[in-house]
Order: structure tokens, then sequence, then C-alpha cells
């Protein structure tokens, strides 16, 4: 066999996912799984039944139109403007994608060359530190330090080289749960403009910020045509396995993903896309209970969490707590996760794997709320034995 290793240098160290990883763990344990973030309830069921119609009335069991059905283009279209005022040509400025990873994935494989550097906040979201690497880029950390997890912009400025092409944000953040204030916002974005770099701003969370209301980092003032806003349905309307996500950006920043999204899909599932539209149609009230819900269950598992020794670090959106295990005088928080299920039934994931520097979020621990409220009391009981 050839000596060469088989693996691309550039996915070199990725090994599995870490939420793969803590899955089986719970699976293989039937540990109460806090971890990978999926709900433990369907999405509403006159979306699940738009789906199963069009799978019978044959719409979209034939490869669809690499771009996305019309109607989910068109419905994606309306929704940015419903919601944030913002006005994106169905045609040329919406393209459906295989979830928010392949957006992601096919971002930086279109807009980055070998060499230049990427922004993004660290703890990453682990695809963006191996969609950065495959497209032969360099990600270069802005750390979010706990307790506050606020981004330090004199250090972005300081950071901003003749190499970088863009800025990666996602608010809100995964895991951390940071939401970019305005004043944040302006300042990233006057940068953005300052040195001309491409901005690529993951918002699957938009729906599910607890303080203030989401604003779009496109909608800042410069940043329009230099913005690839990225979204997906898993999380608004909790059907993560549909893997419906979509980009809206100016017709040349669409057709430069479009080119790599061609190659790596070719087109996304079909029959799931029309009950997407319909999805994005729902009335105020279905976004407004979903926040309302998960909000709840923040506060839910925030508490049981506190009560069970942990620092907690309270999120202002998406549906993760991070927390410290400091006060049980652990600081390793990948041993921490392999052995919670057998201590106590539980699986969370270890933050710690999302920094590239090692001694920063050793001890950050991330808990997934988006699950039934006694899931979340089972959970929070069981972790109390680390204090007994
Ligand atoms: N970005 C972030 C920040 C996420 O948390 C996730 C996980 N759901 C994704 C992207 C991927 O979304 P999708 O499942 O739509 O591919
Ligand atoms: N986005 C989900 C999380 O952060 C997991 C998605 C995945 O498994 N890639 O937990």
């Amino acid at each position: 066999m050839n000596a060469r290793p088989l693996l691309n240098r550039r996915l070199d160290g990725l090994g599995t996912t870490i939420f793969a990883e803590m899955s089986a763990l719970a699976a293989a344990t039937g540990a109460i799984n806090l971890g990978q973030g999926f709900p433990d309830a369907d999405g509403p069921e006159e979306i699940r039944e738009a789906a199963v119609r069009a799978l019978r009335e044959g719409k979209g069991n034939q490869y669809p139109p690499g771009p996305g059905v019309p109607e989910l283009r068109t419905a994606i279209s309306e929704h940015q403007q419903r919601f944030y005022g913002l006005s994106f040509d169905p045609d040329t400025e919406v393209l459906v994608t295989t979830g928010a990873t392949e957006a992601i994935a096919a971002a930086m494989l279109a807009l980055l060359e070998p060499g230049d550097e990427v922004i993004a906040f660290e703890p990453f979201y682990d695809s963006y530190a191996a969609c950065v690497a495959m497209a032969g880029a360099k990600r270069v950390p802005l750390t979010l330090r706990a307790p506050s997890f606020r981004p330090d912009l004199d250090e972005l400025r300081a950071r901003i080289t003749p190499r970088t092409r863009l800025l990666l944000i996602n608010t809100p953040h995964n895991p951390t749960g940071t939401v970019l204030t305005a004043e944040e916002q302006s300042a990233i974005a006057a940068l953005a403009v300052e040195h001309d770099l491409l901005v690529v701003t993951d918002e699957v969370y938009e729906h599910l910020v607890y303080e203030g209301a989401h604003r779009p980092m496109a909608a800042l003032p410069g940043m329009r045509e230099r913005t690839v806003t990225i979204s997906s349905a898993g999380k608004t309307f909790s059907f993560t396995g549909w893997k419906v996500g979509w980009v809206t950006a100016s017709a040349p920043l669409v057709s430069a993903v479009r080119t790599a999204k061609q190659y790596l899909t070719y087109v996304s599932g079909g029959p799931f896309q029309y009950a997407v539209a319909e999805a994005l149609r729902l009335p105020d009230s279905y976004f407004d209970g979903f926040r309302a819900d998960l909000r709840r269950k923040r506060d839910l598992l925030g508490g049981g969490l506190r009560a069970a020794g942990f620092e907690v670090y309270q999120p202002q959106g998406t549906y993760f707590i991070t927390t410290d295990i400091a006060p049980f005088g652990e600081q390793d928080a990948y041993a921490f996760c392999r052995t919670l299920p057998e201590r106590c039934g539980v699986v969370a994931i270890p933050s710690s794997v999302f920094y590239d520097a090692p001694d920063i979020g050793r001890g950050q621990v991330r808990f997934a709320f988006c699950k039934a409220d006694e899931i979340l009391e089972e959970a929070a009981s069981r972790l109390r034995v680390l204090t007994s």
C-alpha cells in the first residue's frame, strides 16, 4: 500500500465531529443527550404534512432547480422583507442549500484562495474550521472570553492584515449564546468597509434571540453588497434532519457561492423545499411562541445547572448554555464529558474543542435546552450527584 497518508493534509486533525462523537456516546450509554443541538420534538404538524403532500403530489421528487424551487426562493425573500425590511431578488439573490452546513462550505470554497485569512469568533462552530481548511485558507481567531463572551473590537482591528479576505460572523453565536449588540455590529461593519472585506454571517439562530431583537449584518450601512447571509430551516422550524438552508446576498456573491454549490450537491432535497416555503410564511404567533418557549427552557435548564453547582453563563440567544466546571475542582471539559454518562447519565459537549488556544476554554461545557421540560428537569436532577 502506498505510504502516502490517505487523508488530505488540509483535513488533518479534524477527526470525527464532537457532535457525532457525543451523540454516539449517548446512544451507547442510554444517557440524556443534551449534547448535539437538535430538538426532541418535531416542528409544526402542518409543515410536516406539507412535506408529505409535496411528496405525494410529486413536487420535487425529481431534481429541482439548482438555486432552489421558485416557491422557496420567493418565501425566503419575503421572510427577509417581513422581518428585517431587506429586499432580495428571489431569482438572483437567493440560493437554497443543503442546510447551513453546505452554505458555509460553498461560501468558503467559492470566496477564498489558498493563503487567505478568515477572522472568526473563537470558540468556532466546528464546520468553520473545517471549511476554511478545505479551502486552503487560514483561520484567525477573535476570541470571546468568559464570562461575558464579548468580541474585543480593538483585537479585531489588530487581527486584520493585507491577507484578510473575510470576516466570518455568527450571531447569535454557537456555542456561547452571544448576540452582537448594535454597537458591536456597527464597529464590525465599519472595519469591513474600511478594509474592503467580505462578511459571511451565519444567522441560523435568528429567531432565537431572548434579549433585544435580531438584526442581520446585511442591514448595516455598507454591508449589503459585501455580505453573504446564511440561515436554515433546521433551527427555526425544528426539522434539523431536513437539511434545508439558504443564502441571501448580492447577485455576484450568490453567483459565486452557487458555482461551488453546484459541484457539492448539485441541488438540494426537493419536497422539503415546498414545506419550508410554507413554514417561512407561518404567522408571527409561531415565531413568537417558539422563542418564548425556548426562553423558558433556557431559564429552566440554567436554574437546574446552577443548582447542580455549575458556573452558568447566561446566553442571549441560541438553544445552548455554556457552563464552567471549575466549581467542581475540574478543568478538563473533554474528560468531564467523556465520563459524564457513567457518572450521572447525561451527555454534553466540551466547548473546549472549539478553541485553538488550549487553555482559554478548557473547563467549558455546553448543554442544549431544546428538549422537553421533564427531560431538562431530569438531567438537572441527575447532575446534582456531582456535588453530593
Ligand atoms: N451554523 C451553526 C452556528 C449551527 O449551530 C449549525 C447547526 N445546526 C449549523 C450552522 C448547521 O445548520 P444545518 O443543520 O442547517 O446544516
Ligand atoms: N449545530 C448543532 C450543534 O451545534 C449540531 C449540528 C451537527 O451535528 N453538525 O450542536
